[in-house]
């Protein structure tokens, strides 16, 4: 593999760990090169590979359609940019800002996503949200609030450092393969301790020395029996305990306590097993947490997992060091990026709470407005609310239709919006109740930044141009800000549009489009700087302080016993391809139910029968099969199904 040219480099679309890809004219396929920020050896997954090969052009959108007399038919952007105008600022003058909806896409760019909420902003609302947030809810939510922020603490590079890995409620030999084999299975083939949380068997499960399979909802239960063994068997990291962390009498109490036994019997875990696992963690040097959705609990508020995961890293001194600390791994491929461009309705850019003056003004200084201060209600609350308090949307490169909530509810909200814009790359289900919708580009013909799971921003370069009057996204949000805010959106290129971005977003603060190039550049960039922060919390935590609180163990019984509801487990796996970009699901997707033999038997449920599932967000069918890769009480479901089934948090589902 030889170094190919620049302007031929960009970015896999695929997933958040961020591979280097471009086109080979040899193959047809996508191919990394030597040298490249993530996968430095050049390697992609069969995901990767597949990146240019999943989108059928002659299903591309290539004119603005305007919805006349019931169709839609082909118009001029002029028609189409009027119309739009037109209707949004009826809507504003109507019933006001936050009449309107803006629902936006973590696959598009950083720019892109920077631009869609200052065009919700400037018009008034922070009525923006997208749905990167519905993944990592309360993991989110627990990091921010004890650590200052929810970004992956440490680098991939640095898990090679690690000598025992923890990894719950997350399946990366699946789900980010170039992530856990360049930088993970090589620590582990030269002795790190892996042991693996999960209710299902999984390709993570078969490089682990323990597997630990709780029962559901009870993931927290079996972190504290790691946080007990650490204290009854003094591995404790005592200087970090004293210097960095507060509350720890209060903690190391309430964990006596707690008898062992009794936890292991509530979370059916091997009480030596578990024993043994947690003294491979605390007697590591370097020890690490990788986890993902699955230790997301009922909802933002429920942070017990994560809280528990914490307790254990200051516990044994696994924070601001390389080679530790709690590296939540993300699926979709700009998640970070999109959050920390500020396209969330409680957070501005770079995650500072739009509650907050400072930064309001901050953002005013550059925008010339400041930003509303009430936050806006989340994606999910958003279309629930279609037809009643919100009588407008605009919707980009979503597809709300299929992938939230009940599709016949959505359907309706959609149908009751008073003015629906849709701006995506194909026709789909959302498209058919749209009023305009706007011809958009996919990822190859896209240029701008993003940023992986381990916070390294990258750019993305067009390798090809949309198809017929398509245009990019770019493009289009620049022209409709223009139209509907005015000025503040007359940019020529994504390198402005990022040069405003570290002006407003202070994690960024310092980083420059032009010296990116084809490497990458990580955040905190502190200004003036020659290089990111590989190693989060290094003396003090980015709350400030310098030390993070212990919090309470839990002690709540689990909440699933006697309902007859089985959790949902859900999960793709490397050689699927199921997504491009713009949120439009593609591909394959494998439409079966995997449910342990009791759990079908006590439901009536034969292998191969087609079921219905329900949840209280939706419901789908699928095709039952008897597995006990999944634990008893458990159900697993390929993510691009299961979309209809998941609110926030943890989904219990019901078989109809
Ligand atoms: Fe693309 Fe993710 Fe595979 Fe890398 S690991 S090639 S980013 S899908």
């Amino acid at each position: 593999m030889s170094e190919p040219r620049e302007d031929t480099k960009s970015v896999c679309p695929l997933c958040a760990v961020g591979c280097s890809v471009r086109y080979d004219d040899t193959s047809g396929r996508a191919r990394g090169w030597p040298g490249a920020p993530v996968n430095a050896d050049g390697e992609l997954c069969p995901k990767g590979i597949a990146a240019f090969d999943v989108f059928d052009d002659e299903k591309r959108l290539t004119q603005p359609l305007v919805r006349r007399d019931g169709d839609l038919e082909a118009v001029s952007w002029t028609d189409a940019y009027d119309r739009i105008e037109r209707e949004f600022w009826r809507i504003v003058e109507e019933r006001g800002p936050d009449a309107l909806a803006f629902l936006g896409a973590p696959h598009c760019t950083n720019e892109e996503n920077y631009l869609f909420q200052k065009l919700a902003r400037s018009l008034g609302t922070n009525n923006v949200d997208n749905r990167a947030r519905l993944c990592h809810d309360s993991t989110v939510s627990a990091m921010e609030g004890r650590l200052g922020s929810g970004g992956m603490t440490n680098s991939l590079a640095d898990l090679a450092e690690t000598g025992a890995f923890l990894i719950i409620g997350s399946n990366p030999a699946d789900q980010q393969p170039v992530a856990f084999n360049s930088y993970m299975r090589p620590a582990v083939n030269d002795d790190a301790h892996l042991i693996h949380i999960d209710p299902r068997a999984n390709a993570t499960t078969r490089l682990a020395d323990t597997h630990i399979a709780p029962r559901p909802g009870t993931d927290e239960l079996v972190v504290a029996l790691f946080v007990k063994t650490i204290l009854d068997e003094g591995l404790v990291d005592e200087g970090f305990v004293a210097d960095r962390t507060e509350g720890f009498e209060a903690f190391a109490a309430s964990v006596r306590e707690v008898e062992f036994a009794d936890l292991a019997a509530r979370a059916d875990v091997d009480a030596e097993a578990v024993r043994a696992a947690a003294r491979a963690f605390g007697g590591a040097e370097r020890a690490a947490v990788v986890t993902g959705t699955g230790i997301e609990g009922d909802g933002p508020d429920d942070t017990a997992t994560a809280d528990a995961l914490l307790n254990l890293l200051l516990l044994t001194g696994n924070l601001g060091k390389r080679g530790a600390g709690m590296n939540l791994f993300r699926g979709l491929n700009n998640e970070q990026g999109a959050c920390d461009a500020g396209a969330l309705p409680h957070r501005l850019p770079g995650g500072r709470p739009v509650t907050e003056r400072a930064a309001r003004e901050q953002v005013a200084d550059v925008w010339g407005i400041e930003p509303p201060s009430e936050p806006g209600p989340t994606e999910l609350d958003l279309v629930r609310a279609f037809g009643r308090e919100i009588r407008g949307a605009f919707v980009l490169g979503e597809n709300p239709a299929v992938t939230k909530l009940d599709r016949q509810t959505v359907a309706r909200g959609l149908d009751t919006l008073d003015f629906l814009l849709v701006q995506d790359v194909t026709s789909t289900e959302t498209t058919a109740h749209a009023d305009v919708v706007l011809p958009a580009g996919i990822w190859s013909e896209k240029s701008g930044t993003v940023t992986n799971l381990d916070r390294q921003v990258q750019r993305m370069r067009a390798l090809e141009s949309p198809p017929g009057a398509a245009r990019g996204d770019f493009e289009i949000l620049c022209a409709l800000g223009e139209r509907l805010a005015g000025d503040g959106f007359e940019y020529d290129s994504p390198e402005e549009v990022f040069a405003e971005l570290t002006a407003v977003n202070p994690q960024y603060a310092g980083m420059n489009y032009e010296a990116i190039g084809t490497e990458s550049q990580r955040w905190p960039f502190p200004d003036g700087a020659n290089e990111g922060t590989d190693v989060l919390h290094r003396g003090e935590f980015m709350t400030g302080e310098r030390r993070a609180p212990f919090v309470p163990i839990p002690t709540a019984e689990p909440a699933d016993e006697g309902t007859g509801e089985l959790v949902l487990l859900t999960g793709s796996r490397s050689g699927d391809v199921a997504t491009t970009t713009m949120g439009s699901e593609v591909g394959t997707a494998d439409d079966t139910l995997a449910i342990h033999p009791t759990d079908a038997d006590a439901r009536g449920v034969a292998d191969g029968e087609r079921v219905v599932v329900e949840s209280a967000d939706g419901h789908i069918e699928v095709i039952a099969q008897r597995s006990r890769s999944v634990r008893q009480g458990t159900v697993f479901v390929h993510a691009g199904v299961a979309d209809p089934l998941l609110g926030a948090g943890r989904t219990r589902i019901r078989i109809a």
